[in-house]
């Protein structure tokens, strides 16, 4: 029975489900639960079956052309011709339906591992743990930028607010509240309650788990949604487009042979089955599984360098990027944090200590007294305002929360508090969170001085509420802001990060930001190191090398900013900085001036980042913006490639993004442009490898028909060809790996066509080498007295061995294939070797004489086709010569 969960009070809801607000479930309770239940996830759409996505491979322009000219062989009863039509089109469909399956499962796999996390109240203490976990009765936690894990019955509720679109289609964003509405309520008034899937946009609340999984309003209509990926990127939706206009010039090629023929005076039988070559030859059948395989083995390989891929048009756009916009704060930075030093009634303190040990040591500076009374409260400030965790494991602390309030707890320990103990004895009455919008934190504690407001946060933030400080002894005095801002710019110029402190005496709950008064008393600064990732360096510089600029877009402090950039080679040596404020006052063509300059933004606020995104975009720029927070979920969305962090982010920022990092880290999205940039080389390699056969088999029919002579291959030998030589060879260009100059490329312009010059000159020297390779040696051996069998055997040889040499030829698009790594790739060797045995067995096997009329030849002839495919791999090595030749002169003399 389902409970009217929204029309009784918390306590009654409480008691069902035999919670307990104070503790949450014990583990023994939740293992218990867990049994009964089942895990707290949702059972997707069953994935498509088999049956339908080899359908779905059938419904393709081109191959309704095949299927069209098999029916014809039938009815022409060439009974072979139309097996053999069928039996590739249907190779093509298994081969097209099990990849496409593959890939499916693959990214959704993938997707899975970003897992969402909720936080939870069990055996009296927080935890976050995977949502799955989750079962009825425990006490979730919910916070700005969660995605509500269970469905809920709110119990405490500080400014809640929710995006429910998800569930209703109501796109306006819903207030929450935790008082009962009636029982008939609409699904979108039960104020009391946050259903599974729905998105916290702001505040914080507590909430009992009263379904899970399926039993979750979600649940009910899960049916309707589809988590399956749409294996679709730009290339291959053009590529379709390109597809439907092949089509028609193959039919109408088709109709020009069959109609010249019959004016020549040929059989109709005979024309109808030179129409049917050339349109099988015409086609590329294989290209869309070979990109299908391309692009899951690129996501692969980015999702083991720590980036996966939300969206598969991202893997094409990442090559595309000309500014990466990054967070500094665990993205460039370690996110590792330790406050060494200390301001405080004046006075500058060193505060030591090992590691992450509690033991520590705080050291007087300069002219400061070694008693200082002003110490202590700053130290609780940061004790008490505070959120993070801290237990002790084995003898070792760990610490859980926001890695900048470990940090003050630690100096807390250091400096010789007791933490649990204060904690304890200051009762937290009420709380205003983190917020990088306000960039400050309060709470309300009781304690033996009274009730306080304790504060901490960026400096200007908390210096304005405040007219006194605290002295060395611990008298409140008239505040030198001058002085404060000094030595707070002094310590951000070396890359600190630097916390403001302070208190104000008395105050009722609950808390409003704008009524917090303006007589607070600055108690001091805190100071504290978070050194930058040793590979971002490295990573800045690579970027730098690829035509891509590195632009840092923080919450910091701008001197902090300014000293990280500078140190990892952000910008110049000495960074301009530009504030949010100064960014507020520019409109937006100054801003796309200023955009295109300043590379370190600081005290932005999170949705100053739209705005920065967009002004980069009217200047042309491909953007990708990290981002972790809700507040940057708009940026996200509005880049061309949304970055979140997997593990500081929250869901809300992962569902906006086109690709999320499981490690943070900025060394992960220059990896993933670099992967980007070489799976779009290997779907360009491929095309630019299979399309000179489809353009040469078609020619070579008209060509014969045309001139009135003997068809050099027949429709099934073309089949033979294109089936082997694309599943062989073809497929193993798409294990090329990444060009050790991809890097040092600029970044590859948006618009450009998919085919460029170049390279469409490259497929039509490739293909008219092959027509003329094959038609000279087919002529030379009937002009020998040979059979016309004969010289089709030789034919047949010289497509497939010209494929061979020219696929070497295709293992860089611009360098000659030997620089690659001549065994970088095993695969392309595996698939010549197995082509080639293939092709013996063509040539001089019985049964594959029989069924493809083929006939052994000898010696000499094998000789003729091996040099024939040499020579016309040696004319496209020397085309690509003079190609990169071009292209030097052309930029030194650019350069001059
Ligand atoms: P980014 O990740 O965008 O590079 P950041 O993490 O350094 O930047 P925010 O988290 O937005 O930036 O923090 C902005 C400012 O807010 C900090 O410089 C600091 O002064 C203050 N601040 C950060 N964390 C807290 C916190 N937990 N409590 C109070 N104030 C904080």
């Amino acid at each position: 029975m389902t409970r009217l969960w929204h029309a009784i009070s918390p306590d009654e809801c409480v008691a069902a489900l035999g919670a307990d607000t104070a503790n949450g479930l014990s583990s023994d309770e939740v293992v218990r639960r867990l049994a009964a239940d089942g895990p707290n996830q949702l059972r997707g759409k069953p994935p498509k079956r088999f049956i339908e996505r080899f359908l779905s491979q059938l419904r393709e322009p081109l191959i309704y052309i095949l299927l069209g000219s098999g029916v014809l062989a039938l009815l022409l009863h060439e009974w072979v011709d139309a097996s053999v039509i069928f039996l590739v089109v249907l190779i093509n469909a298994v081969v097209g339906a099990v990849q496409e399956a593959r890939a499916h499962s693959a990214i959704a796999a993938l997707a899975r591992q970003v897992s969402a996390l909720a936080g939870v109240l069990r055996g009296g203490e927080r935890l976050r743990i995977e949502s799955s976990g989750l079962v009825a009765g425990d006490i979730v936690l919910l916070e700005a930028g969660d995605r509500v894990p269970a469905d809920l019955r709110l119990l405490k509720v500080r400014d809640l607010v929710v995006d429910e679109a998800m569930l209703t289609g109501e796109s306006l964003p819903v207030a929450k509240a935790a008082i009962a509405v009636a029982e008939d309520a609409a699904l979108v008034e039960r104020h009391c309650m946050a259903y599974a899937g729905t998105l916290v946009l702001q505040g914080t609340a507590t909430g009992l788990v009263v379904a899970t999984a399926g039993r979750t309003e979600l649940g009910r209509i899960a049916a309707l949604i589809d988590a399956a990926p749409l294996i679709a990127t730009p290339l291959t939706r053009r590529l379709a487009v390109f597809s439907n206009v092949m089509l028609w010039i193959i039919l109408a090629l088709a109709a020009l042979t069959f109609a010249v023929g019959l004016l020549r005076g040929e059989s109709v039988q005979d024309m109808l089955m030179a129409a049917v070559a050339l349109a099988v030859g015409a086609i590329p059948e294989g290209l869309p599984a070979a990109l299908t395989i391309t692009l899951a083995i690129g996501v692969g390989r980015m999702a083991r360098r720590a980036a996966v891929i939300r969206r598969l048009p991202a893997v094409e756009t990442l090559g595309s990027v000309t500014v990466i916009c990054s967070d500094k704060t665990g993205t460039l930075t370690q996110n590792r944090m330790t406050v060494t030093e200390l301001l405080v009634g004046g006075f500058g303190y060193t505060l030591h200590g090992a590691g992450g040990a509690e033991e520590g040591e705080i050291r007087p500076s300069g002219a400061a007294p070694t008693e200082n009374r002003a110490l202590h409260p700053l130290l609780l400030a940061g004790v008490l305002c505070n959120d993070a965790q801290m237990r002790r494991e084995d003898g070792q602390l760990v610490f859980s929360g926001d890695p900048t309030e470990w940090a003050l707890l630690l100096a807390a320990l250091r400096g010789g508090l007791d933490v649990d103990a204060l904690r304890a004895r200051h009762e937290r009455l009420d709380e205003l969170p983190f917020d990088a919008r306000y960039q400050y934190m309060a709470t309300l504690n009781t304690g033996p001085e009274g009730v306080r407001l304790w504060v901490k946060g960026a400096l200007e933030r908390v210096l304005a509420h405040c007219r006194l400080a605290l002295d060395a002894h611990g008298v409140p005095v008239p505040l030198d802001s001058v002085a404060i801002h000094a030595a707070a710019d002094e310590m951000a110029s070396r890359g600190m990060r630097v916390l403001a402190f302070a208190y104000r005496p008395g105050g009722a709950a609950p808390l409003m930001r704008n009524s917090l008064g303006d007589d607070w008393v600055f108690l001091g600064l805190q100071g504290m190191v978070d050194p930058p990732r040793g590979e971002a360096e490295q990573a800045v510089a690579r970027c730098k090398a690829a035509g891509i600029r590195v632009v840092m877009i923080t919450g910091d402090h701008a001197a902090t900013a300014a000293g990280i950039a500078g140190a990892i080679g952000i910008g110049a040596k000495t960074p301009r900085v530009m504030t949010g404020r100064e960014l507020a006052a520019l409109d937006a063509d100054a801003l796309r001036a200023v955009a295109g300059e300043v590379s370190v933004f600081a005290r932005v606020e999170p949705e100053q980042k739209l705005r920065l995104v967009e002004a980069l975009q009217a200047r042309g720029d491909v953007v990708a913006m990290t981002g972790d927070g809700v507040n940057d979920a708009p940026a996200l969305r509005q880049a061309d490639i949304g970055v979140a962090m997997g593990r500081g982010g929250t869901d809300v920022a992962k569902e906006s993004s086109d690709m999320v990092l499981t490690d943070d880290n900025f060394a992960s999205i220059e990896a993933a442009v670099e992967e980007g940039r070489g799976v779009y080389d290997n779907l360009l390699k491929f095309i630019v490898w299979t399309l000179p056969t489809n353009f040469a088999e078609g020619v070579i029919i008209l060509v014969a028909v045309l001139a009135g002579v003997t068809l050099p291959i027949t429709p099934l030998q073309i089949l033979w060809i294109n089936m082997s030589t694309v599943l062989l060879l073809g497929l193993a260009l798409a294990f090329e790996p990444i060009e050790s100059d991809v890097m040092a490329r600029p970044p590859r312009p948006p618009g450009e066509p998919i085919l460029t010059r170049a390279m469409t000159g490259r497929i039509t020297l490739a293909g008219t080498l092959l027509v003329i390779g094959a038609f000279w040696l087919f002529e030379r051996e009937l002009a020998a007295g040979r059979s016309v069998e004969y010289a089709r055997t030789a034919a047949v040889n010289v497509f497939v061995f010209g494929e061979m040499a020219y696929l070497l030829n295709c293992r860089s698009l611009h360098r000659a294939w030997w620089r690659v790594g001549v065994f970088s790739n095993p695969w392309i060797w595996a698939g010549i070797a197995a082509m080639a045995a293939l092709q013996f067995a063509f040539t001089h096997s019985a049964p594959m004489q029989s069924a493809f009329g083929s006939v052994a030849i000898d010696a000499a002839s094998w000789a003729e086709v091996v040099l024939t495919a040499l020579v016309m791999s040696a004319i496209v090595g020397i085309e690509k010569a003079i190609g990169r030749y071009v292209a030097k002169r052309r930029t030194t003399s650019k350069g001059s």
